[in-house]
């Protein structure tokens, strides 16, 4: 199957209202470049700088999601042109964000990322950490980013029953942010493994790698 193939495949699997990112991340331009002529637009990397040359070498309407983990000194590099930051787990990195969009005459649409697995390895805010962040003075005073949502990954798990119980959970927490803040209309939830059950849960915003590009070769 080509990436063309395997991306009509996985679109006619999606709802209307669900938006596809496609996660590029380790794969070579040209694969991206066969989404792209597909008509693919919106693509999720993991590494600011990998994003930054794939940013450099590509036709300039592709709209880059940052999906990964992300450092506060890495910020600067993506500010000018990142369209979407799903990763956010702490106020220090809003903070900087805010300051590096402000450089850029820009108000950048962020993701906060909430711990809904069991594993302590993935990152998130709890939802106290949530809490706080949102009622906090600095966060209302940061013009220069906007919460449009909510991110979440579940636990790497063959139960079914336990992955669908945390998107359960990233969707209530989801909806009680609604009523809290305005402009909350993302719920970034399923990877290829589990997106299925992430859209029966609620999810508006899959992140695809591997069942698109093919398995990853970390080396
Ligand atoms: C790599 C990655 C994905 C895509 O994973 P696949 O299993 O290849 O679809 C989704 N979300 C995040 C945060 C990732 O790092």
């Amino acid at each position: 199957m080509s990436v063309k193939d395997n991306l009509n495949t996985i679109k006619s699997e999606l709802p209307e209202e669900v938006a596809l990112v496609a996660v590029s991340k380790t794969k070579p331009n040209k694969d991206i470049l066969e989404a792209y002529q597909a008509g693919q637009r919106v693509f999720g990397e993991n590494k600011v700088q990998e994003m930054v040359q794939k940013w450099e070498g590509l036709p300039k309407d592709i709209k880059w999601h940052m999906i990964g983990h992300l450092q506060r000194n890495k910020v600067k590099y993506m500010a000018g042109f990142v369209s979407l930051i799903h990763g956010v787990d702490s106020p220090r990195l809003l903070k900087e964000i805010n300051k590096q969009a402000k450089k850029h005459d820009r108000v950048i649409p962020c993701l906060l990322q909430i711990h809904i697995a069991e594993e302590d390895t993935k990152f998130g805010l709890d939802q106290a950490e949530l809490d706080e962040l949102i009622a906090s003075d600095t966060f209302k005073a940061m013009e220069n980013i906007k919460i449009v949502g909510l991110m979440g990954m579940a636990t790497f798990t063959e139960d079914e029953s336990q992955i669908r119980r945390e998107f359960a959970q990233l969707k209530s927490t989801f909806d009680d942010l609604k009523t809290k803040l305005n402009d909350i209309t993302t719920l970034s939830m399923g990877m290829s493994g589990d997106f299925g059950i992430a859209i029966e849960e609620g999810s508006n915003m899959v992140r695809i790698g591997s069942s698109i590009f093919g398995a990853r070769n970390y080396s």
